[in-house]
């Protein structure tokens, strides 16, 4: 059995408090992937106090040649690409079409992220007075401490550092517990592209433990953080009062809605791989599915049936359509919320349990569940599940479907299915949620666009595309006055 270890000071290192924990396969709990390092809090000192060594190195660096590492990370993960995905899989669970899927968005944004090195623009302007340039331009900020979630484990650290590393910052990066492998795979890979070692620290352990160790150390001016809203609340309050720069992207409740008009099977496709694909463990995942009353009735009956095909399965063997959940956990919190929308007085359509399958008996599996009858406003259509559970709530019209919609604290991503070209319109202007897709499901983003949420989803900040590489940099202004003589702004214009 494998031990592994952290990435500090330039050297994999065990963790100063000699404790690890387990990462077991969620699909085979019998499969023991390996042991990882349950770090403390002086692993993170140590790594912080590396980080801005390595800081104070890369920021010398010149931006192409930061962004010529990330090309040649993006190279070798395309050559690593299956081992990649099968590692993925193993640790939680989703299938290999959505791994292989994993892999490549990291791969896109690594192409993306290389050539920004030779963009990263600033503006030049004229200068109000004369003999004068003005002039803005983009400076890396310091160590950047970067949070993950499980659910992309190797798409959103991609998201966060490959933006970081090209604007010449450091990183402390933690993955999620449940996810370390990955983690690990990642940060060789990044070392065998030439990343100079004290720019990368890579430190493995408890949220409450490692996490909030990076959240609260004064060295880490940068904090980016992917996982829950509870936890983000945290994360937020203590960057508020350290004043330090943080983007946060949390959870979701994200609705797909089909109207009368809609081309019905290409809905029922879209609902499917929304609801059911990562075992419903995406935050863009279809929570929530709001139809219209003409083609409620036919629709449920064609969903329901073609729910009930999908295959349960290790996500490692061809054929599986949904893999189980990443822990024990969280198919108790599904098995609560099965039991609230019970409570509630909504229909269960299918699914709801276990399976009784003994090839399953396991991993963390639960059946695609869909209710029915579910009221606006219920904890079954407000609340985060993060599981494989579709909420459906029957409307009149388009206004009413895009209340319900809007209905929710969170604002990541949502749908509308319909073949009326105005409707469609209204819903990219009135849906209160950082993505819409039309005549798509709600999963699907692109890595070279910005990705994020509205209201309690984020805060503001954007990941992906070129909004990000405004959030790694510090803005600065340079005036150059070549006049010889005292020129006052605002008062010798003109
Ligand atoms: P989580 O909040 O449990 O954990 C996320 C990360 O935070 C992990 O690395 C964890 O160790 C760490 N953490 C936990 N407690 C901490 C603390 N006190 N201080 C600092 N770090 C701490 O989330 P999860 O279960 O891994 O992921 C699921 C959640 O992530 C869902 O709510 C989902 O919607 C959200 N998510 C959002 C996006 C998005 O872009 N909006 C993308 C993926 C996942």
């Amino acid at each position: 059995m494998t031990d592994f270890k952290n990435f500090i000071a330039g050297e994999w290192v065990a963790p100063s408090t000699n404790a690890y924990f387990e990462n077991r396969n969620p699909a085979d709990t019998r499969d023991l992937i390996g042991r990882f390092p349950a770090s403390g809090v002086d692993d993170v000192e140590r790594a912080v106090a590396s980080a801005q060594r390595g800081f104070d190195l890369w920021k010398r660096t010149p931006a192409p040649a930061r962004g010529d590492v990330l090309r040649r990370v993006g190279d070798i993960m395309v050559t690593r690409k299956e081992e990649l995905a099968d590692l993925m899989t193993r640790e939680m669970g989703k299938p290999l079409a959505e791994t292989r899927g994993d892999v490549q968005e990291g791969i896109d944004t690594a192409y993306y992220a290389a050539t920004e090195g030779r963009r990263l623009f600033g503006h030049t302007v004229p200068s109000e007075l004369k003999n004068k340039w003005a002039m803005s331009y983009r400076r890396p900020i310091g160590v950047t401490g970067l949070i993950t979630p499980f659910n992309f484990p190797l798409a959103i650290p991609t998201w966060k550092m490959f933006p970081a590393l090209v604007c010449g910052n450091s990183v402390v990066f933690k993955p999620s517990e449940d996810v370390p492998h990955t983690g690990h795979v990642f940060v060789e890979i990044l070392l065998e592209a030439g990343l100079p070692p004290e720019v990368i620290q890579l430190v493995h352990g408890m949220g409450e433990v490692v996490g909030k160790a990076i959240v609260e150390h004064a060295q880490v001016p940068v904090l980016s953080f992917t996982g829950s809203t509870d936890t983000g609340s945290f994360v937020g309050e203590t960057a508020g009062r350290m004043h330090k720069r943080l983007s946060l992207e949390m959870g979701g409740k994200n609705a797909q809605i089909v109207l009368n008009d809609a081309d019905l099977e290409l809905a029922v496709d879209g609902v499917l791989w929304g609801a059911f694909g990562t075992t419903g463990q995406r935050c863009t995942a279809t929570s929530r599915l709001i139809l219209q009353e003409g083609i409620h009735d036919r629709f449920v009956a064609r969903l329901v049936e073609r729910a009930r095909a999908l295959r349960l399965g290790d996500g490692r063997v061809a054929g599986t359509d949904v893999g189980p959940l990443v822990h024990e956990a969280s198919r108790e919190k599904v098995e609560k919320y099965v039991a609230i929308g019970r409570s509630e007085g909504a229909e269960l359509a299918c699914g709801g349990s276990r399976p009784t399958d003994a090839s399953l008996a396991h991993g963390f599996f639960f059946e695609p569940t869909i209710f029915t009858g579910v009221k606006a406003g219920s904890r079954l259509e407000q609340e985060e599940i993060f599981g494989p559970v579709l909420s459906v709530i029957k409307v009149a019209d388009a206004d009413e479907a895009f209340a319900v919609n809007n209905g929710v604290k969170y604002g990541l991503s949502s749908s509308v299915y319909t073949r009326d070209v105005t409707v469609a319109f209204r819903a990219l202007q009135d849906l209160d949620n950082g993505i819409t897709y039309v005549n798509a499901p709600t999963i699907g983003a692109e890595a070279h666009l910005p990705f994020g949420g509205v209201k309690q989803t984020g805060n503001g900040h954007r990941e992906g595309g070129w909004e990000v590489y405004e959030f790694y940099s510090e803005t600065k202004v340079g005036y150059v006055d070549f006049s010889g003589a005292l020129q006052r702004a605002q008062i010798d214009n003109y």
